[in-house]
């Protein structure tokens, strides 16, 4: 796969609409300049497409096996990793007290952008260690920090996220997992499912972050604390100690991402892991928050990474492969001559750019967020970064399905035949809208924790800064620009509509809430999306404007408006579908489904 076209498409995306240059401003990323944010991304860019990319088929043909008690990953899997840590690109971000790079989390979520691409099953063992830094870091005692994250930060060790259990899954309220305090540390003694990378050979030493329960904890979720359980104990001088009481006892057999092993844990199993509290006990599940938010923004950056590779993938064929005639050309023709094909491409990649530019915008508020020197903007931009992540993390991943799905109907009957390469997008494409809480639970965030919580505040200055934007966008000349204005109207007003109704009806019945969520959640994503295509449209006009002659800028604006025409109009469909309540899904008694 060539990095060259994505890496223009990123670069233009992180500086017309995540404005990653007003990041320089925050103390500690002076260095983000433009020059060096090409050249990381560049890269990036060559381990994705020589080290990582190659593996992606081997991975999925061999997956990671267990072997006595051994996880043993794909062919080239410890060499890439080795590559990836002596490169640095596991401290990109991370704090330069532990010997990070300090760069933003946007930077990174480009880059990451690329590598799930090039592998999602490889980029997922770097992203969890990355949030159980982010969580470590923001929780953790200096003992604790001073201990784990230098290695971590360098990516000798690793970082797992240890929440499933069987009867536990969205409803983390369930967790049985004991803890028991013994001195200085805790034991840990129960089983945990699904677990990714949760053992592997590639590095020394595995940090599990594991959610469990004192003995005489609280019911439900006021009740967990989170633990530090080490595959290895660490020893005081920082060398490697004994082996933990903590096993990867089996691998589940999946639907896709197979090079990236899904362990069933067993803690305890001779007596019980050693673990060491992080935060307050009974506290745990906010800490872990920590994480699962960094990874929900990150897995929208999968679902980025996989539609722009499906895309790719999808072109390439569709200019080679001959077939039928078409009206107004010569003889037979490729089949990107027919109009059907022109559709679905332009559906992914249209798809793929707006939700590009939501991840992006939603990473640079994290930074803003993080690093802003003014508590007023740290504050609005939290709230904002809050307000998206349910957003980034469902609806660029429904995309991606719908994307990947395309990808396999361009390539006709070749698509479902593995050898071609597009189905294995759309199966890893598969788990990212379960895992880190499904679409249902970040529907369900959005509509009560982000909306109706705060009465609608947050997304009331999202909704007054769409409204500034519909002026500019009015005020443009251009056939393009007036159908862009013309969707992009039509769908601001349904979508204040539907919030007003959300905000007035959504607890008239216990039901009504749960029923619009999902609705609610893509007619957002929609809707933001139709936005950043037309700001993004906007820009490539002052390009031309001018004067210049790059065919990019032209392809942006008719991507834009092909956004407009082509996806925008789902946002009326979307509140529709909001504003009828839960009658229609409520009324059924089970016994008759
Ligand atoms: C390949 C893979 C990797 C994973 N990696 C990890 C990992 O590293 N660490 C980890 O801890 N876990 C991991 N998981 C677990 C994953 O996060 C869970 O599978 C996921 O959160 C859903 O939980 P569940 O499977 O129990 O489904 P359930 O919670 O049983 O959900 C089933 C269905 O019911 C819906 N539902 C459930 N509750 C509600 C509700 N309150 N409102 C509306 N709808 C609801 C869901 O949306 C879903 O459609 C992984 C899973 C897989 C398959």
């Amino acid at each position: 796969m060539s990095y060259e076209a994505p890496l223009k498409e990123m670069q233009f995306a992180l500086t017309e609409l995540a404005d990653i240059n007003s990041l320089t401003q925050h103390p500690g990323f002076e260095d983000a300049t433009p020059d060096m944010v090409e050249a990381i991304l560049k890269e990036a860019g060559k381990l994705a497409s020589s080290v990582i990319e190659p593996l992606n088929k081997i991975g999925d043909e061999q997956g990671s096996r267990l072997v006595d008690g051994k996880v043993v990953n794909p062919d080239g899997f410890l060499e890439a990793y080795q590559q990836f840590v002596e490169n640095g690109w596991p401290g990109l971000h991370q704090p330069t007290e532990f010997d990070g790079q300090g760069l933003p989390f946007l930077l990174q979520s480009a880059a990451s952008e690329m590598w799930n691409s090039a592998n999602m099953a490889f980029a997922l063992c770097p992203m969890l260690t990355a949030g159980a830094i982010e969580s470590i870091n923001a929780h953790g005692s200096d003992e604790i920090k001073n201990t784990y994250l230098p290695k971590m930060v360098s990516g000798e060790w690793t970082g797992t996220m240890n929440l499933t259990e069987p009867q536990a899954g969205s409803d983390l309220s369930a967790v049985r997992t004991q803890a028991t305090k013994e001195g200085e540390h805790y034991l840990i003694k129960g089983s945990k499912i699904f677990i990714t990378w949760g053992d592997h050979e590639m590095t020394d030493n595995i940090i599990h972050l594991v959610l469990a329960r004192l003995p005489d904890a609280p019911e439900g979720v006021k009740g967990i604390s989170l633990f530090i359980v080490p595959k290895y104990l660490v020893n005081e001088d920082g060398s490697i100690g004994e082996r933990n009481d903590a096993k990867a006892v089996s691998l589940e057999h999946k639907l896709g991402i197979h090079a990236s092993p899904t362990c069933v844990m067993s803690f305890g199993d001779e007596g019980g892991a050693v673990g060491y509290l992080v935060g307050e006990e009974n506290k745990g599940l906010a800490c872990m928050f920590t994480m699962m938010n960094h990874a929900r923004l990150e897995v929208g950056m999968e679902g980025v990474g996989l539609s722009e590779r499906a895309y790719q993938h999808a072109l390439a064929y569709a200019k080679d492969r001959t077939q039928g005639y078409s009206p107004g050309s010569e003889g037979r023709v490729s089949i990107i001559h027919h109009a059907d094909v022109r559709r679905m491409l332009l559906q992914m990649k249209s798809l793929t750019e707006a939700g590009r530019g939501l991840a992006y915008v939603a990473s640079a508020a994290h930074d803003h967020a993080f690093h802003a020197a003014d508590e007023n903007v740290r504050n609005s931009q939290r709230q904002r970064m809050d307000l998206l992540t349910p957003i980034v993390k469902a609806w660029c991943t429904e995309c991606a399905q719908e994307v990947t799905t395309l990808g396999v109907q361009v390539h006709g009957g070749m698509g479902f035949i593995e050898e071609t390469g597009a189905a294995q997008f759309m199966r890893d494409a598969r788990i990212i809208t379960i895992y880190e809480g499904t679409t249902g639970i970040q529907a369900g965030d959005l509509i009560g924790r982000k909306v109706l919580r705060d009465k609608g505040a947050a997304i009331s200055e999202l909704i007054a800064e769409l409204n500034e934007f519909e002026a500019t966008l009015k005020a443009q000349s251009g056939d393009e620009f007036a159908i862009m204005s013309t969707q992009f109207s039509a769908a601001l007003k349904s979508l204040t509509e539907s919030t007003q109704w959300v905000l007035e009806k959504g607890m008239e019945t216990p039901h009504t809430a749960g029923a619009a969520s999902v609705n609610f959640l893509m007619q957002m994503g929609t809707t933001l999306g139709g936005w950043l295509m037309a700001k993004s449209a906007l820009a490539a006009q002052r390009e031309i404007d001018a004067g210049s002659t790059d065919e990019f800028f032209k392809t942006k604006i008719l991507t834009a408006r092909f956004y407009a025409e082509h996806i925008m109009p789902r946002s009326q469909a979307y509140a529709t579908t909001v504003q009828s309540g839960a009658g229609a899904i409520m009324d059924l008694s089970i016994e008759n489904f």
